[in-house]
């Protein structure tokens, strides 16, 4: 199996508050893989680590073969087009309409005319589950779940292989938090993506996740398979998972 992502050693600290203390683990192509733990514990910062907003203070974080905390800034900037990112918030530009906001990327980083970016701005509508008509409402005009939708077609607007999504279902309710799972689920299957997935809530991706690590303390609790993970004699881990499933 091909490692999309390496991490080895990760170490963070902000002044004095160690955040992480040697975190250890690796990504196979493919996969959806969940960075769990209650929060707090550092699952954002490892994603803002992974996709260049945030320095590591030791350790290595290799993707797609290139260690991103040693890197020029023009190869960065390459190796960025290969991934899309849906923040914590997921926010999306407020004075923008659907269209404009999924189009942004395109226009940013490419040179494609007009009408391409049209027609794959109305193919990423489509495959995220909104409607042709949806493209010209505000975010204002729509529900939670179809902003996390709008906001998934803008992170897969550049085709990215690698997809980072932080929180994406918070603030949704059970059923909409669902269905949002089973599109990432489906999206994988269909466009061949790697997910990575920060989540503190357990509940709602437990079928979604091929594999996980929980990060409790500044270290990997658990890795593998959350059926696994779940079995493990672990007083933490029974808590953790106790309070969420
Ligand atoms: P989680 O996403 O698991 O809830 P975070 O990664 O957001 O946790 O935060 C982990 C810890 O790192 C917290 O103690 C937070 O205060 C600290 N932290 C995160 N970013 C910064 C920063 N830019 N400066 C200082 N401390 C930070
Ligand atoms: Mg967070």
């Amino acid at each position: 199996m091909k490692k999309i992502i390496d991490v080895k050693d990760l170490y963070t600290q902000f002044g004095a508050n160690v955040v992480h203390a040697g975190l250890n683990f690796h990504i196979n192509e493919g996969e959806i893989y969940g960075i769990l733990g209650p929060s707090g514990c550092g699952k954002s910062t490892v994603l803002r680590e992974m996709v260049m907003l945030q320095e590591v203070s030791g350790g290595s974080i290799e993707i797609f073969g290139r260690d991103v905390a040693n890197i020029s800034y023009d190869d960065a900037q390459e190796l960025r087009k290969n991934w899309g990112v849906l923040f914590q918030g997921g926010a999306l530009f407020s004075s923008l309409t659907l269209y404009e906001n999924i189009a942004l990327p395109l226009q940013e980083y490419t040179k494609l005319d007009k009408n391409l970016i049209s027609e794959i701005v109305a193919y990423k509508i489509d495959i995220v589950g909104l409607k042709p008509k949806d493209a010209s409402l505000y975010p204002s005009q729509i529900s939670g779940g179809m902003k996390k939708k709008a906001a998934l077609a803008r992170a897969l607007s550049l085709d990215p292989k690698l997809l980072f999504l932080d929180e994406p279902t918070s603030g949704l309710d059970p059923i909409s938090a669902r269905e949002f799972d089973k599109l990432i689920l489906k999206l994988r299957d269909l466009l061949g993506l790697t997910v990575v997935m920060v989540s503190h809530d357990l509940k709602s991706i437990y079928d979604t996740l091929d594999r996980a690590a929980i990060i409790d303390n500044k270290v990997i609790v658990a890795q593998g398979k959350l059926d696994d993970i779940i079995s493990m004699d672990n007083q933490f881990i029974q808590t953790f998972f106790k309070a969420d499933i």
